[in-house]
């Protein structure tokens, strides 16, 4: 199953206890996936989703919240990925006028937030809450850190921009075939929407991976680091070599000043060393740095001398 499906399954067992909660987590349903239509006086509101266990918990608050008892349709679409989905629908009774009110959707279907609802924090991660369940998206934290939320309209997708952006949660919005996608790419911020959410198991494995994957990182760079050393060391070493040897062959190790000689000899005899093993093995022995300076002087020379001749 989809890492998705899993987040979405966890936050459909997450029953907030407020009402206030779940008034707003049903309103993004509805704002996101919802439709209304009217026969003759009656009103009927209908949620499509693709997730059973969403359409369970969206029947559960219609009933807690308004005392309304839903049906749930399951039906399946041919030439799509997803080929189940459900349909809840609520006939709306007397009190239909102050529902549609609260839920914003009075005025026929308006996709886009109705802020009068989300003064407090608590009904504002239900809101996310509502939104994820219906229109959110996540890739497994082993691939690209991605998190998205499929939009109807830039009206809808400026909102909930805003509303992700009073939890410190940069999102960015691109336009993908008919919609608008919102999406968050910093792992540090997907985590942060789970949490905000309540997707505490998700949360945890998400973060675990993140975890392995940074360490995994590290390790990765600093191999990649000694070996881009070991290389340039190499590389250093094997001018020198060549360097040495030129000048030997034309003017002989008597050539070399005495204080130098010794080290251009072991640097020959022993290309894979480093200074700091080639100073180890000087007579005294010399520092690291101390063997550089003595190396450096030595090339400088050599490279007059040559420049001369
Ligand atoms: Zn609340």
């Amino acid at each position: 199953m989809s890492f998705s499906n899993d987040v979405r399954n966890e936050l459909a067992r997450e029953m907030g206890e407020k009402e206030c909660c779940q008034k707003s987590e049903l309103s993004a349903l509805f704002m996101s996936s919802g439709k209304l239509s009217r026969e003759s006086s009656k009103y009927l509101l209908s949620l499509t989703l693709d997730n059973a266990a969403t359409a369970r918990k969206a029947f559960k608050m219609i009933k807690n919240v308004y005392g309304l008892q839903s049906t749930v349709n399951v039906a399946t679409r041919r030439f799509f990925r997803k080929n189940r989905y459900y349909t809840v629908n609520t006939q709306l009774g007397p009190d239909a006028k102050k529902i549609l009110s609260e839920m914003n959707l009075y005025q026929g279907l308006i996709r886009k937030i109705n802020w009068s609802q989300l003064g407090k924090s608590c009904c504002k991660r239900a809101y996310l809450r509502g939104l994820f369940l219906s229109r959110g998206f996540i890739n497994r934290p082993e691939g690209s850190y991605h998190l998205e939320i499929i939009c109807n309209n830039s009206k809808m997708a400026s909102d909930i921009k805003k509303l992700m952006g009073s939890f410190d949660l940069p999102a960015g919005i691109v336009e993908r075939k008919a919609s608008l996608v919102i999406y968050l790419k910093e792992g540090e911020k997907i985590v942060d929407f789970l949490r905000l959410v309540g997707a505490n198991k998700a949360l945890l494995d998400f973060e675990n991976v993140r975890i392995l994957k940074s360490v995994r990182n590290n390790v990765n760079r600093q191999v990649n680091c000694e070996t881009a050393n070991l290389a340039k060391t190499l590389d250093a070493s094997l001018r020198q070599v060549e360097l040495i040897q030129e000048y030997v062959k034309k003017s002989g190790w008597e050539g070399i000043p005495f204080n130098l000689r010794e080290l251009a000899w072991l640097r020959v005899e022993h290309p894979d060393f480093s200074l700091k093993e080639l100073g180890s093995m000087l007579d005294p022995p010399l520092s690291k740095s101390g063997t550089a300076y003595r190396m450096r002087k030595l090339e400088t020379l050599i490279e007059a001398i040559a420049g001369e001749q």
